[in-house]
């Protein structure tokens, strides 16, 4: 009955490994579902009855709300909602919708739906009448509403699967989702390494953003291919492509299984000895298992401001303590590095709601936050040296922009230290504090930061958004991101440099550690220490750290440093990968 529609394959941007076939949700649609498509010819009048019904009450509801508003606030005001009745009432526009019940036999709610979509695409093409999209918006959900009544399936309620499509998702959205319906995400907007793909990837949630228009393609109900991995997306896929994808996705979980049992107890080190960390990034101790199963020596960056996002109250000194409790003893002894809270530009909860700033991203985020707030900090710090006095735990910055500031967050640091030794409280005095470089700043003045603290992490995402000036989340600029950007490899080699002076370690925690393709360049470049997401990647780093040399490493990360642009750069690592993935034995899926 569906032969009609045409396959559509569309291209965006990978932020979530895994391909996943479903139904799609579409969150826009009032954030319900349209649970039937197709109706027997035999109903086509009670269908017919259900949407003049829905009309009718519409057109009611929509009368006296302009008649009240026009009372209260003048006529003009209420002008908006006397255009909604304009459009109800207009026969031409009526007929549309029944027209698709009595011609294709679509449900009432499937031909609200699509009946909207084909007025949406014809408004949006005419700049005149674009602003009023949101009008049609407005009227979908009030006819459907009416339509569906109490049988509504909202997000917060779904009874199955689904594949999640929406315009946008905040982290606090997708963090919210229940992972055990939701198998995949497709968005108009996002960037690589937004925070709403890094918190997919965590749930182990294929995903793909910036997609521009796929809400306007797709209706609830549709099937959807979404390859988080190519970042592709086929909207009502035709029987071979669905064959082809379900293939493709069991041949590499397949792949995932044998890498994992082939290599989850050997050590990971290069072909002449070099031993090279590989730690997980997590965003709840829930994750923990996860990561050990993949084998994950220990968690490289706990971002806790998870525990702020998608709550609606602070967390106390003591909530923090048991999230990292919790995580203590999932680790066993193994290593655990806190990074503190991380607020500001896209991530807010209800108590830190977005403020108005017109550059969030260089506005009060981050440390910045917690060193004007000191109260929320210095209770997360206690929490933290609470819990050190049971495990391997390392606390770091995130967001340094100077040595001034890591001094300011080293002397609450200290002070909450002195209140807790004054209060008879254990904790580890020895604890490491690490510096995250994710600021051009942060690498000019590495030397100085270095002998100021105990480690650094390299926040890739970050440092790659601040030295290019690309918005990390913005599908507008995305191919502009540029890992290989030979102003980026100079900063990553800058940092190695001063780590080495000063004698302290440096990892590496962005989502570069994470794409294969820069493993051994990155290693070449000195970097030591890979903290990943999500934990599934592991087992294909290690094999490919296990097929090279360190000289083969430096070889490479020479050769890419001193290309003059990043697609030379590229160029260069797609060739040497190609080498690598096939001399370590991994099958290009
Ligand atoms: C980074 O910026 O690379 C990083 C790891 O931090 P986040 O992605 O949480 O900003
Ligand atoms: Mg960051």
């Amino acid at each position: 009955m569906k032969g009609w529609r045409v396959m559509d394959i569309r291209q965006g941007i990978p932020v979530s490994t895994g391909i996943t076939i479903g139904e799609v949700f579409l969150l826009e649609a009032e954030g319900v579902r349209i649970p039937l498509h197709f109706i027997p010819k035999k109903d086509v009048d009670r269908e017919t009855a259900r949407l003049e019904k829905a009309f009718e009450n519409a057109l009611a509801e929509l009368k006296n709300l302009a008649d009240d508003l026009s009372a209260k606030a003048g006529r003009k005001i209420a002008e908006i909602f006397f255009a909604h009745v304009g459009m109800l009432a207009d026969e031409s526009f009526r007929g549309e919708f029944f027209g698709r019940i009595s011609d294709k036999l679509y449900t009432a709610e499937f031909a609200v739906a699509r009946t909207m979509r084909h007025w949406r695409s014809i408004f949006q093409k005419d700049g005149f009448m674009a602003p009023r999209v949101t009008d049609l918006d407005d009227l979908e959900k009030r006819l459907l509403r009416h339509l569906l009544g109490q049988k509504r399936e909202e997000l917060s309620n779904l009874k199955s699967e689904v594949v999640l499509v929406s315009h946008d998702l905040s982290p606090s959205q997708i963090a919210t989702v229940d992972a055990g319906k939701v198998k995949g995400f497709a968005t108009d907007a996002g960037g690589p390494t937004s925070h709403t793909g890094i918190i997919a990837a965590a749930l182990g949630i294929p995903a793909v953003v910036g997609l521009g228009t796929i809400t306007n393609e797709v209706t609830g109900g549709d099937t959807i291919i979404v390859d988080g991995s190519q970042g592709i997306v086929v909207v009502e896929p035709d029987k071979e492509t669905r064959r082809r994808y379900s293939q493709k996705r069991k041949a590499a979980m397949k792949s995932d299984q044998v890498l994992l049992r082939e290599l989850k107890d050997l050590p990971s080190e290069t072909k002449d000895g070099h031993h090279i960390s590989l730690m997980a990034n997590i965003e709840s101790p829930r994750e923990i298992g996860k990561a050990l199963k993949h084998g994950a020596d220990g968690i490289g960056l706990y971002r806790t401001e998870f525990l702020f996002v998608g709550s609606d109250s602070i967390p106390s000194c003591d909530d923090h303590y048991r999230a990292y409790m919790d995580a203590v003893k999932s680790l066993e002894g193994r290593p655990l590095v806190i990074r503190t809270l991380d607020l500001g530009a896209d991530k807010f909860n209800s108590h830190q709601p977005a403020l108005k700033e017109h550059n969030p991203f260089l506005g009060l985020r981050s440390l910045r936050y917690c060193l004007k707030n000191p109260e929320v900090f210095e209770e997360q710090l206690r929490a933290i040296l609470r819990a050190s006095a049971s495990g391997k735990l390392s606390v770091m910055f995130p967001l340094v922009g100077g040595v001034e500031e890591l001094k300011a967050a080293n002397a609450i640091l200290a002070e909450v230290k002195v209140q807790m030794k004054r209060d008879g409280e254990e904790y580890d005095s020895q604890m490491p504090v690490g510096t995250m470089i994710e600021l051009p700043s942060a690498v000019m003045g590495a030397d100085a930061l270095a002998r100021n603290c105990d480690f650094f992490s390299i926040g890739t995402n970050d440092l790659i958004q601040y030295a290019l000036a690309v918005d990390r989340g913005n599908e507008h600029v995305a191919d502009m991101y540029r890992p290989e950007h030979p102003a980026v490899l100079r900063m990553i080699s800058m940092t190695v440099d001063s780590a080495k002076r000063a004698n302290i370690p440096v990892s590496l925690c962005g989502e570069m550690a994470s794409a294969v393709i820069y493993t051994v360049l990155l290693i070449g470049l000195g970097i030591t220490s890979f903290s990943l997401a999500p934990p599934q990647i592991i087992p294909e780093v290690k094999k490919i750290i296990r097929s090279i040399n360190m000289s083969d490493a430096r070889d490479l990360a020479r050769a890419v440093s001193s290309a003059e642009d990043a697609d030379h750069a590229r160029d260069l690592l797609t060739e040497a990968n190609e080498k690598i993935m096939k001399a370590a034995g991994i099958p290009s899926l």
